[in-house]
Parts: C-alpha cells; sequence; structure tokens
C-alpha cells in the first residue's frame, strides 16, 4: 500500500529541495547599483586565491558519468551533473564573487582517487561517495541520497576501476544524504544474510527516522527556502547549498545497519581493512562518527569538517547543535588522526592533501567554532542579545588564518550561528519585557503602519531605503507593510526586489536560497510543496513516535469523538498499544492492550497508518486483508475526521 504524502521521515525535509529540471521562470532583476559596489568591496576584502583548493577539488579525477542527466525509473530527472557547468569566468555581480569562487570548486563531478585504495564520487549528490577497496569488495562510506544517483555512482566506479561486489555499507551519521541511496548499491537480503556488514554509529536508526517525526510538516516548508527547491542553478538563480550543489530527487532507501559503534577507539577489520572510529555524536548530527582508515593513513572527518562554516542551527529548522562538543571533537580529530593522515577526507566537498595541510585544516576548523562559541558566550555574558552579538561578530570575523577559505559561512553563517549559540544558553528571549509579550506579526505590522504615518508613507520611507541600498531596513519594512496589506502590489513588487538583492549579496549559499525563493514566493504565488515518501523510512519509525505524531494533528476544538479507547494490535510486528482519546489530548502508548477498549483494530501496522495518517474511512480500512475493526466505528470514524490532514506547506512572507 502506498502512504501517499506521508511525512515523517528524517529525510523528507530535505528532499523537498530536490533537484527537478522543470523550474520555475527565473524572474531574476538586474544587480542594483548598491549590490555592485557591495560585491567590488567584497571581492577587494576576499584573501589571495591561493592554488590548493584549485589543485586538491581536481586532484586524482578518474572518470567522470557520460551522460550528465540521471533518470528514475519512470524516466524522470533526478539529477544534472551540468547543471553548474555555467560557473566559469569571473562572477557575474549577481552573485557574492566569494561564493561564485566556491562554486567554482564545487561544480566538480566524477570518480576521484584519494590515496591507493581509496576512492570518492563527488558531484553526484548533495554528499559524497567514498569507495575503499577491501578484500573481497568495495566498502562504501555514505551511499548519497537516492537510489538512483548511487547506482549511478556504483556504475560509474565499477566501469572504471573493474567490477567488483559490494562488501560492506558505513553510514557516517544519521542525516539521509548519507544513507539513503543505500538500496542503489546493496539490498537489503545482502545485509540480513549478514552478507554484507552495515556498520553506524550507536543511536543511528532511532535518530535517522526520530529526527523530524514531529516538525517534518515546517522543516519541509522551511527546507524549501533554504535549498532553493524550483529554482534554476543560474546567476540569478540557485548558486549551490554550501556543502555541495543540491539534493538529488530520487528514491530515499534505508536498511538498517547490523552492526554499531559506539565509542571513540573503536576498531573493526572490515573485510580486510582496519578501520578506527572516532565518535562526535551530538555535533552535526545526533549519531555520527568519523572514521580512519589506518592502513590507507586517511581520515574522513564525516561532516563536522567541510569546506564550509556548517550550521549550528540550520535554518530549515531543528534542534539546536552544541558547538563546544563539536570544537572539542576538532580537537581530538587534529590531535590524534590529523597527524597520522596522509588525506583528510569528507562527505561534502574536496580532500585536504598532506599531514600538515590535513591537521591545519582541521585546527582551523576547530578554532571557528570555538571563536563562535566563546566569544557569542563572552559577550552574552557581558549582557549583549543575540542580535548584537551576531551583528558585532560578523563585523569582525575570526583571523584564523585569512587564507583558509573552509572558515567563511557558505552554508552556515557566523550570524546565525552566533544567535543559535545564544539560543542554545538562553533561548529566544533577550530579557527585555517588551519583547516578552509583543503583538504577534500582522497585528504588530498594522499597527507599525500606522505608526509610521500609512501605508504609503511607509513605502516612500522604504523606497528611499531601497535607492540606498539600505536593504536590510527597506525589506523589514516593506515586509511589515505586506502583512498589513497584502494586496498592496507596489509593497510586493518592492519587497522582491529587495529581497532579491539581499540575495544576490550574500556570501551563504544557503542564505541566497532564502531571500530568492521569498522574493519568487512574493512574484508568483507559493508552489506546492511535494512529499516524497519512502516506504523504508515510514517502516523504520516506532509505533510510538506515529501514534505521537499522529496526536500533534488532533484537533481538541472540533467536539466530536471525546473520552474514548482505542486497541491496537499489530501481529505483524507482534506489538500492541493503546490510544486514548480525552478532551484536549491524544495519548498513545505502547506496550500493552489496554484492559478494556471502545474499539479494537487488529492487523498490520499499514492499517493505523491508512486510518491516522492516509486518513482512510474506517470501513475501507476493513476492506484491507487481515484487518479486522470491532466496536464504536462511528466514534472512531468521527475522530478520524476530526485530524489535521497533513500538512501541505504554508505562506511564510504573506500573511
Ligand atoms: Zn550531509
Amino acid at each position: 500500500m502506498k502512504i501517499a504524502g506521508l511525512r515523517a521521515g528524517a529525510a523528507l525535509t530535505m528532499l523537498g529541495a530536490a533537484m527537478g529540471v522543470a523550474q520555475a521562470q527565473d524572474t531574476g532583476a538586474a544587480a542594483s547599483e548598491a549590490t555592485r559596489a557591495a560585491q567590488a568591496a567584497t571581492a577587494a576584502a576576499l584573501p589571495a586565491e591561493g592554488t590548493r583548493d584549485a589543485e586538491f577539488s581536481t586532484r586524482g579525477f578518474l572518470a567522470t558519468r557520460a551522460d550528465p542527466v540521471i533518470l528514475n525509473a519512470s524516466g524522470k530527472p533526478v539529477w544534472n551533473l551540468a547543471a553548474y557547468d555555467f560557473v566559469t569566468g569571473p562572477a557575474p555581480d549577481t552573485v557574492n564573487p566569494s561564493l561564485w569562487r566556491h562554486m567554482t570548486h564545487l561544480k566538480h563531478h566524477g570518480l576521484y582517487q584519494v590515496t591507493p585504495n581509496v576512492w570518492q564520487v563527488r558531484g553526484f549528490d548533495l554528499s559524497n561517495m567514498t569507495i575503499i577497496r577491501g578484500q573481497t569488495g568495495w566498502i562504501v562510506i555514505d551511499p548519497l541520497t537516492s537510489v538512483e544517483t548511487a547506482q549511478a555512482a556504483m556504475v560509474l566506479v565499477n566501469a572504471t576501476l573493474g567490477q567488483r561486489p559490494v562488501s560492506a555499507v558505513i553510514y557516517s551519521h544519521s542525516h539521509a544524504d548519507h544513507f539513503g541511496g543505500v538500496r542503489g548499491v546493496i539490498d537489503a537480503g545482502e545485509a540480513t544474510a549478514g552478507r554484507v556488514a552495515i556498520i553506524a554509529p550507536e543511536g543511528f536508526m532511532e535518530e535517522a527516522t526520530s529526527e523530524n517525526v514531529m516538525a517534518g510538516g515546517a522543516m519541509l516548508r522551511r527546507a524549501a527556502y533554504q535549498f532553493g527547491t524550483g529554482m534554476t542553478p543560474g546567476a540569478t538563480g540557485q548558486m549551490g547549498s554550501g556543502i555541495g550543489t543540491a539534493v538529488s530527487g530520487g528514491t530515499l532507501s534505508l536498511i538498517a545497519p547490523n552492526a554499531t559503534i559506539a565509542a571513540t577507539g573503536e576498531t573493526r577489520v572490515v573485510d580486510g581493512v582496519a578501520l578506527e572510529f572516532q565518535i562526535v555524536s551530538g555535533s552535526e548530527a545526533p549519531a555520527e562518527f568519523n572514521v580512519f582508515i589506518a592502513p590507507e593513513k586517511t581520515f574522513l572527518a564525516a561532516e563536522i569538517a567541510t569546506c564550509t562554516l556548517h550550521n549550528i542551527l540550520t535554518p530549515r529548522g531543528a534542534k539546536v547543535r552544541d558547538a563546544r562538543a563539536w570544537a572539542h571533537y576538532l580537537d581530538e580529530a587534529a590531535t590524534r588522526y590529523g597527524p597520522q593522515s596522509d588525506a583528510v577526507i569528507s562527505s561534502h566537498c574536496w580532500p585536504i592533501f598532506g599531514r600538515e595541510a590535513g591537521t591545519a585544516w582541521l585546527t582551523a576548523q576547530r578554532d571557528n567554532y570555538r571563536w563562535l562559541h566563546d566569544q557569542t558566550v563572552r559577550r552574552m555574558n557581558r549582557g549583549e542579545t543575540m542580535h548584537e552579538i551576531a551583528e558585532a561578530l560578523e563585523k569582525s570575523p575570526p583571523r584564523i588564518n585569512g587564507e583558509e577559505w573552509s572558515t567563511r559561512g557558505y552554508y552556515g553563517t557566523i550570524s546565525h550561528n552566533a544567535k543559535a549559540i545564544y539560543q542554545f544558553y538562553l533561548g529566544w528571549y533577550d530579557a527585555v519585557p517588551a519583547n516578552l509579550h509583543p503583538h504577534p506579526p500582522v497585528e504588530r505590522a498594522n499597527r507599525l503602519v500606522e505608526a509610521l504615518g500609512g501605508a504609503q508613507r511607509t513605502f516612500e520611507l522604504a523606497e528611499t531605503a531601497f535607492k540606498r541600498g539600505d536593504y536590510r531596513w527597506s525589506s523589514d519594512l516593506l515586509q511589515n507593510l505586506v502583512f498589513a496589506e497584502p494586496q498592496n502590489a507596489a509593497a510586493k513588487a518592492l519587497l522582491a526586489q529587495s529581497y532579491e538583492q539581499q540575495g544576490y549579496q550574500a556570501e551563504s549559499a544557503i542564505w541566497r536560497n532564502q531571500f530568492l525563493a521569498a522574493a519568487n514566493d512574493i512574484r508568483l504565488g507559493r508552489a506546492e510543496s511535494s512529499a516524497a515518501q519512502s516506504n523504508d523510512m515510514v517502516a523504520a519509525i516506532s509505533t510510538q513516535d506515529l501514534l505521537d505524531s499522529a496526536a500533534t494533528r488532533f484537533a481538541p476544538e472540533q467536539p466530536q469523538a471525546r473520552n474514548f479507547t482505542v486497541a491496537i494490535d499489530i501481529p505483524d510486528r507482534n506489538e500492541q498499544a493503546v490510544l486514548e482519546v480525552g478532551e484536549q489530548v491524544m495519548i498513545g502508548r505502547t506496550g500493552a492492550l489496554p484492559a478494556k477498549a471502545d474499539v479494537t483494530i487488529r492487523g498490520p501496522r499499514r492499517a493505523l497508518l491508512a486510518l491516522l495518517f492516509v486518513k482512510m474511512p474506517v470501513s475501507a480500512v476493513q476492506a484491507m486483508p487481515g484487518v479486522t475493526i470491532e466496536g464504536d466505528l462511528v466514534a472512531l470514524q468521527a475522530l478520524i475526521d476530526t485530524l489535521d490532514p497533513l500538512p501541505h506547506g504554508f505562506d511564510i512572507v504573506m500573511p
């Protein structure tokens, strides 16, 4: 059964950002005079280009795929290797010159040799696939996001290096771009039969499936802004995602690991290759490890060190990450593994070759997070608020090593990371009581526009700011005006232009995406977000999480169907549960059947999914093979009717 539209998996928020080929019309305007001046000032302040990144991002190139487009089974493109071919020559004035330079190194794709028995497929997805030659086959670290792109990567590996089976799969962490393509490199039977080892950090399955179960609807919508979903790559469009170009749009899969690693220093001989693991859970991902490939003297820094400052709090929304732990892990990596490594690689971006260079790079990455953490906390304890700290740190970036471009913010930024660290310790509130209980945005906007002298006066003030190139202020004023008067065409048009110029100036690819996505929404209306579903992911979510997720769609303001108990028996998973429907809340509890129930549902878990998530009528679910539903069916149907439908997106820059 297809559980169409069930957005319950961690990966699904990322898939919303998938790179399609049919895209929104490119409505990008030219760079304004102020933007051209800002780009020139940025260019003048950039460090020397250096030769390292150009050399390292292409070193070891062996081959790439002849046909740039990768299709899914129904012939729909899920990836285009040629999408960023236009990134060549000097930066256009609609792209921040530092971001443009970044993309000239990130756009490469193909199979690259790193050390004698280690290779990477890069540019076939947001992430990299790392390949190690084992005694009997290939050891694959991080099989990309989609089955289709992973399959294409393996075809390239086998065609270039010789046909061999996959002997082991390693997931570096619990984010979907590091496991979603696994069925493109092995099938589930090979893992359960023990023919293929699948190794992951402890907690991997729980984190892979639960991270976004509760907030998936909001994260999916916000991810479309972060990754620039539906935007065409181009000089006035999408310019990558900082840690890679885009997320592929294919099929997401998941096969559970059959071995986990719990502690730093643990070693395993995998298909004849000695591997040592460094646990870095609780930094970039809640379950994550780095891998030291001992015989190759190669260190995989997973995603805690890449070619950019990462996110302490990703703008699509997530729990805040721990910058202090992150810096400690990088310190351990730099002191314990850097000095033994001829190459340091990541699951994004390009390698750093040479012990000294690799150690220096890990150290620079460490210092970046350490500086951000310490200087934010230092200022916080002096009474500065998150906005003041972000502004101050952004204006005086760390002098770690002027030429270490990887400490710059192509993904995370100093600005939003400083706010994240403040939030990690103190939350959203700055202790100014006016900010403790202000009016919500639209009501505040109505009052603000009135206070400024009305809509016309507000527009004139915004126009003056826009002409001055003060886009932060023109966007602020105009966003308030649009919240107050959503039909004000002039305000909307100028707000789109203002956001667009902010996007053009942004060094961070995901800041650019967010400003340009907002401009598109204002001009074209918002596109419905479409969520791909993954049967593997849905199957891996715990029944408790599913019941809790369904409870977040319970609408107590609807009067029907209250105060009854549902017994749930799931023989195919040997699970029992109870759902207590009250006046205000719905309590799900797994473990045992209740002594007494008003309704009893017995059958495979997909029957429960069909009811609670697809909202299939009770009579239709009863007709599914192996399903019996007994008791007060009217009350059950009334409950299903009152659950909110699965979220299908919402307005962000419109009220
Ligand atoms: Zn990743």
